[in-house]
């Protein structure tokens, strides 16, 4: 029923997106992973922080305490969002493909924006995904290039950093499960550092979550920068969130199906 009623609503939404084109092909991949558009500059290769947030997050010597900063969460678990740049028919179908999984699976509402001062400008402005992080009064950014569509995945990844979600693989006991490896002191700082923010709400390690980085992330030469402990596994997948994405979701935002 639920996915009824979000089918029902967006179906009217999409008519009105900004698309520029009814003809472009994108091939999705059968076992998407992570694209390269996510190692970019930025904090931890896709996240932009507000100056406050590099300090706060670089603390290391802070401790864990199980709680994210509820500040960055949005008010009313609500999203709204506005459209901007180019977009294909495609783009604007998975992209909305996106945000119904989430909403389907958690207590995240999507909405498109009217008059809201807060709200995240959704854009194809650059070539690479990135994001601002969790809620800050304002305008707040995801920027999908046209790579960014070619996996659902994807898209989710942006919007859970919107969310306040940080990355998998930079958890407090993520060195129980990885081994970081082949990778230079500042790119380890940038890229790979253990963030002591980034709790797991009581949830075990998701090898499988659509927020771990792949095993080559800013490797050299292809050589592995990520090695799991656990052997067989696959990182990095980008098809859909995980189970435990969606349950990260629901206890960081006191879902009452979160527990
Ligand atoms: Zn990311």
């Amino acid at each position: 029923m639920k996915w009824f009623l979000i089918v029902f609503c967006v179906a009217g939404i999409v008519q009105s997106s900004p698309i520029v084109s009814q003809n472009r092909s994108i091939l999705l991949s059968v076992d998407p992973t992570q694209p390269s558009g996510e190692l970019g500059y930025y904090h931890e290769g896709d996240m932009m922080l507000t100056y406050s947030q590099q300090i706060e997050f670089k603390n290391i010597n802070k401790n864990w305490t199980g709680t994210l900063e509820s500040k960055y969460q949005w008010p009313n678990k609500t999203i709204a969002f506005d459209f901007e740049g180019t977009w294909y028919t495609e783009e604007t179908q998975r992209f909305y493909y996106a945000i119904m999984d989430i909403a389907a699976k958690t207590c995240i509402k999507f909405v498109r924006r009217t008059n809201q001062t807060n709200y995240i400008m959704v854009t194809t402005a650059e070539s690479n995904c990135f994001s601002d992080f969790g809620f800050v009064p304002g305008i707040r950014i995801i920027n999908l290039g046209h790579e960014c569509f070619n996996s659902i995945g994807t898209i989710q990844h942006q919007i859970l950093h919107s969310l306040g979600l940080f990355h998998t693989h930079t958890a407090y006991n993520r060195d129980e499960y990885i081994t970081i490896k082949n990778i230079d002191d500042y790119y380890y700082k940038s890229y790979l550092e253990i963030n002591y923010e980034n709790s797991r709400f009581g949830l075990p390690y998701d090898y499988n979550s659509v927020m771990h980085f792949k095993e080559t992330a800013f490797a050299y030469y292809g050589s592995p920068s990520i090695e799991p402990k656990e052997k067989g596994v696959k990182i990095g997948q980008r098809k859909l969130l995980s189970d435990i994405d969606s349950q990260l979701i629901n206890r960081m935002y006191s879902c009452p199906y979160g527990q």
